[in-house]
């Protein structure tokens, strides 16, 4: 039961494979054998084995270096955090600049999921361990065993958050049912989902856990009705399941036969006693296309919310990361760090492990004044809009097409793409006119930037994927 989110992706690395010639396979393999071997003594052992490890090199084609991960998440997050790291040691050995490509490439069987990142994979996971066996792996369990409650650390912005989250976990099924945990991206929603979920397991290890994003419940009922398999689906989520644990159902939304089959299986499990607990980015009532009856089942338990975390506990939640990763962070630099990266947790820990990755680097000392200069692009002084000519930059830059293609007519899909984020960001960043938009756009007609803006508004109710890289790059711009 692996993978259903991998026939989606997998094509990307398909269509990447056509062509690639043994030559430049070899070559990929040795730039990419000489890189790991430098990083490997400069990074983290954690930041490496969970970031750098699992990367697989494709091709090198003129300039450009194709890397494969298996995880999505795991890219965008190399990609936002660790790419200036990874192109300054190829641009080093290769005596020239160097571009990277990434592609998603399915596991390979029996590939060991347990060096993968802290971060829920796409595919969904029961667990039934009998007690007399050893703890499960993580590959069965796709709970991640690092988001605990433990590891989380607690403050006025979540503690009502958590104290629902512990008390569903101490007695499923009976304190809060259904928990429907809401906030903004990067809050922690994820981690407590998990927390929970790790929580239950060791309080009772009997406890049937299913952990997934409402993705992977969505591309799993697809899969069953395509190969007949309903029953098989039904007995996963009802019968075989004691707590269900549904994250970011908000991309349930405009999704009717999904949302039916999980209001079934939302009345099945809640007659029969058992937890239910969904995260989400809105309120129920918030969630465009959302059917009105699922609405009203999730005011039969608590809605709890999740804010952004104060300065204090901004810093407390840098200083644990630092602790866990074997990070010595200067206190002045954890409360710079903390003071600065206001917009969320996810935002916050990239900028450490980025930091950190610089410092062990270049070997300088990990100062107040190389976090200014490391993270120059993300840290937004306050007040400080950024212009359009920043804006082309970092978006080009996060979804790797060059600054003069988004200015440019070219219409390869990725470009075309590219071009309208980043003139839906400096609609939303900067409040220029269309017409004015569109001339810094290499000229293009105000129309042209309306069309943009519509068309990135749809996918970002489609497309969950983009819908993060916008919203990441949105709070890099805007914070
Ligand atoms: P969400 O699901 O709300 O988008 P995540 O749960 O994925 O957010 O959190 C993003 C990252 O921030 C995770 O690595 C998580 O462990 C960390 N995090 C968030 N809040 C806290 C917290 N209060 N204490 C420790 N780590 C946190
Ligand atoms: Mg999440």
């Amino acid at each position: 039961m692996s993978g259903t989110l991998s026939t989606a992706v997998n094509n990307t690395v398909d269509g990447s494979k056509a062509g690639i010639t043994a030559e430049s396979e070899r070559a990929a393999i040795d730039l990419w054998t000489r890189a790991i071997h430098r990083l490997k003594g400069r990074l983290s052992r954690h930041t490496f084995q969970t970031y750098f490890e699992p990367i697989k090199p494709v091709s090198l084609e003129g300039d450009e270096l194709t890397l494969a991960h298996s995880s999505r998440f795991m890219i965008d997050w190399v990609r936002d955090n660790l790419l200036d790291v990874l192109l300054q040691d190829l641009e080093a050995q290769l005596g020239r600049q160097c571009g990277v490509k990434f592609v998603v490439r399915e596991r390979a069987p029996g590939e060991d999921v347990a060096e993968a990142p802290a971060v829920p994979d796409s595919t969904p996971q029961v667990t039934s361990p009998p007690p007399s066996e050893p703890p499960p792996s993580s590959r069965q369990l796709q709970i991640n065993l690092k988001y605990t409650f433990d590891s989380f650390v607690v403050g006025p912005s979540n503690q009502f958050a958590v104290a629902a989250c512990t008390a569903v976990a101490n007695s499923p099924g009976k304190a809060y049912n259904p928990l429907f945990l809401y906030g903004g991206v990067g809050l922690g929603k994820t981690h407590l989902v998990h927390a929970v979920g790790n929580h239950a397991l060791r309080q009772n290890p009997n406890c049937h856990v299913v952990y997934l994003s409402s993705e992977s419940f969505t591309n799993d009922l697809i899969h069953a009705l395509e190969q007949h398999r309903m029953p098989e689906f039904r007995a996963r989520y009802r019968e075989k399941c004691d707590i269900l644990l549904l994250d970011d159902i908000q991309f349930l939304s405009n999704k009717k036969q999904t949302m039916e089959e999980f209001f079934h299986t939302f009345n099945a499990l809640h007659e029969a006693g058992k937890q239910i607990f969904v995260t989400s980015d809105k309120l129920p009532t918030e969630i465009d296309g959302f059917e009105e009856r699922l609405r009203s089942r999730f005011q039969w338990g608590l809605i709890a919310d999740i804010q952004p975390p104060e300065v204090e506990t901004r810093v407390a939640i840098l200083k644990k990361k630092a602790a866990t990763d074997h990070i010595a962070l200067p206190d002045d630099v954890a409360l710079f760090l903390g003071t600065h990266i206001r917009s969320n947790v996810r935002e916050l820990e990239g900028s450490l492990i980025r930091l950190a990755a610089f410092a062990s680097l270049t070997g300088a000392a990990l100062t107040v004044e190389l976090a200014q200069d490391v993270l120059k692009n993300i840290l937004v002084v306050r007040g400080d809009k950024p212009d359009v000519e920043t804006i082309i930059k970092v978006v080009a830059e996060a979804m790797q097409v060059k600054p003069q293609d988004i200015k440019g007519d070219r219409r390869q899909q990725n470009i075309a793409r590219a071009r309208q984020v980043a003139m839906y960001l400096t609609r939303r960043i900067t409040a220029l006119s269309y017409p004015v938009i569109g001339e810094k756009f290499g000229g293009k007609d105000h129309s042209t930037v309306i069309n943009a803006e519509q068309r990135i508004e749809e996918l970002m109710n489609q497309d969950p994927d983009l819908s993060r890289t916008v919203q990441s790059l949105f709070r890099r711009l805007s914070s």
